[in-house]
Parts: structure tokens; sequence; C-alpha cells
């Protein structure tokens, strides 16, 4: 069950950066969330940071299917990456989509979504 959602989402995601790419070199920013010394979300085997970094090393793969789009991951191993670093390497890349990937724990079956800002300093 766990798995067919990330599926879905993952197909999901796909379908909106597929339906907005249009310009060659496209760049997307791929970044898995935590990392290293930060697991985020945890619940009996699961493991947010690893679930991640599998579903955004997948995706790029998927991604550069398409010679016109350029992926950047933010991490492509288990290392901790201050969040100011991350929006930093999409601004210095200029990318056109900056992706951070989470996967949250509720107690619940709720379909959630996260909208996270980080402004110009
Ligand atoms: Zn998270």
């Amino acid at each position: 069950m766990f798995v067919n959602k990330v599926k879905v989402a993952c197909a999901a995601f796909l379908m909106c950066v597929g339906s907005t790419v249009y310009a060659q070199n496209f760049k997307v920013v791929l970044d898995p969330g935590h990392g290293g010394k930060d697991p985020g979300a945890m619940r009996g085997n699961y493991v947010e940071k690893k679930i991640v970094l599998d579903v955004a090393l997948k995706v790029g793969e998927l991604l550069k299917l398409d010679k016109d789009i350029k992926v950047i991951f933010t991490r492509k191993t288990d290392v901790f990456i201050e969040v100011q670093e991350r929006t930093k390497i999409a601004n210095r890349e200029k990318a056109d989509v900056f992706v951070s990937i989470h996967v949250n724990a509720a107690k619940t079956l709720l379909l959630m979504v996260q909208n996270l800002y980080n402004g110009y300093q």
C-alpha cells in the first residue's frame, strides 16, 4: 500500500513537470529532504530520509530520459545539507523547478500537501 502511494505521487509529479516542460534545457532541482543526522519522519522500519532519496533518484532517472531536461540533485547520498544551502543550489543553477521531496508521517489517512517557501536574502 505504501509503495503504491509513492508510485502515484511520482506519477503525479511527472505529469505536472511533463505538462509544463516546453523549453529546451529545462532545469529541475530534486531535493530529497533530510539526510545524514536528520532522519525525518520515522515509523517502524520506514525512515523518511531513505525513502525520499530513493524516490528522488528514481524520478531523476525518469526525467533524464528527456534530453531537454537537466536534473540537479541537492544530495545523492545520505548526507545532511542545510535548508538554505538547498535553495542556494537551485538559485545558483537557475532552476526552473525546485522540488523538495518529503514523506511525512500521520496516524490517519489524509491527503496532505505541504508548501514551503524560502525567500531571497
Ligand atoms: Zn520531511
